[in-house]
């Protein structure tokens, strides 16, 4: 077993922005991200807070703009009209999810396509889906990343996907199964309905878990050998840790881990490369925007 070391990869990506950026003459305007944060969602917190250190970690300017629970739908959507405008923001996020009443599609939708790092408007979807230049999601592109680096072989391969989010389990879907590198894979994507799951995920020579069940990939899922991707994060209580909780992934990777040839752990995988894969599309944001070049 070998470890898909996401913390490593994606330190080493953030510095390859940093040590670009440190090249430039002074006065070139830096990339700048701006975040989008309603009420006071934990996790939500914790994932902004550390989008914003990374910032801070390469030289990009970051924003945080934070609304109250009840903050109205017109109001949060005037405020991306004003980051869309804003010659110095590059990328613009609105962390999810956004309270009952507001539409999340209408909010994500409001967002500039070129402005849009997080890749969940539909024109970026749809450009991802036929190869075109756009923004690819930053956790479904920080699998890609990982599995890049570490020259995991995916050609040929049977990848079974758990989970059909639109922000994880349906992009990743769609990235394997392209003609590409990583890519060419053939793609098992699954969800709640899927009738005899354990019997597609024992097939899998790429199983990427994407579900928000803690530890719900067990060994008699798993075929031995197999690469193991491990998206979920859950808060989890502990009595035993200091924060009263800890942070769990979709595989049970202590008795999972020794069956694999690869697999992410949680933390310290998909979750730093989320972040890394972030920063490069704020940065791919800021190239395209400051050389009105959109083939990029
Ligand atoms: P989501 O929108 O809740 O989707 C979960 C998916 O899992 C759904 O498609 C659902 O099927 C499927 N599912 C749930 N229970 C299942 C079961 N028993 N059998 C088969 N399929 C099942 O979740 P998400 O936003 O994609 O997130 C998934 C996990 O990844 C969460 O833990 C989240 O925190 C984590 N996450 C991590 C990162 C990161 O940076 N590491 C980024 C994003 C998300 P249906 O469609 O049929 O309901």
């Amino acid at each position: 077993m070998n470890i898909l070391d996401g913390k490593a990869t994606a330190g080493k990506i953030k510095q390859r922005i940093a040590a670009d950026l440190a090249s430039l003459p002074e006065a070139v305007q830096r990339p700048q991200l701006a975040a989008v944060l309603v009420g006071h969602n934990g996790a939500s917190e914790t994932y902004v807070a550390a989008k914003v250190k990374a910032c801070n970690e390469i030289g990009f300017g970051s924003k945080l703009i934070r609304f109250a629970d009840n903050v109205s739908e017109n109001e949060l959507l005037a405020c991306i009209q004003q980051l869309n405008e804003d010659n110095s923001v590059h990328g613009i996020i609105v962390q999810l999810p956004l309270p009952q009443h507001i539409d999340e599609q209408k909010v994500t939708m409001a967002v500039k396509v070129e402005k849009d790092v997080d890749g969940f408007h539909p024109e970026n979807l749809g450009r991802l889906m036929l190869q075109l230049p756009g923004f690819v999601s930053a956790t479904p592109k920080g699998i890609l990343m990982l599995l890049e680096e570490y020259k995991i072989e995916t050609s040929g391969k049977h990848c079974v996907v758990l989970g059909r989010s639109n922000i994880v389990g349906t992009p990743v879907s769609l990235l394997m199964s392209r003609n590409a590198f990583p890519g060419n894979s053939t793609v098992s994507l699954c969800h709640s309905k899927t009738k005899d799951l354990a019997l597609l995920t024992k097939q899998a020579d790429i199983l990427i878990a994407a579900l928000g069940r803690p530890q719900f990939v067990t060994a008699e899922m798993v075929k031995q050998g197999a690469v193991v991707i491990d998206v979920g994060i859950t808060r989890v209580a502990d009595t035993t840790t200091p924060k009263g909780y800890r942070i769990a992934g979709d595989v049970d990777f202590e008795k999972v881990a020794p069956k694999t040839s690869w697999i992410t752990p949680v933390p310290g995988g998909v979750g730093a490369m989320t972040i890394a894969a972030l920063m490069q599309n704020t940065y791919l944001a800021w190239q395209r925007i400051t050389s009105s070049d959109a083939t990029r």
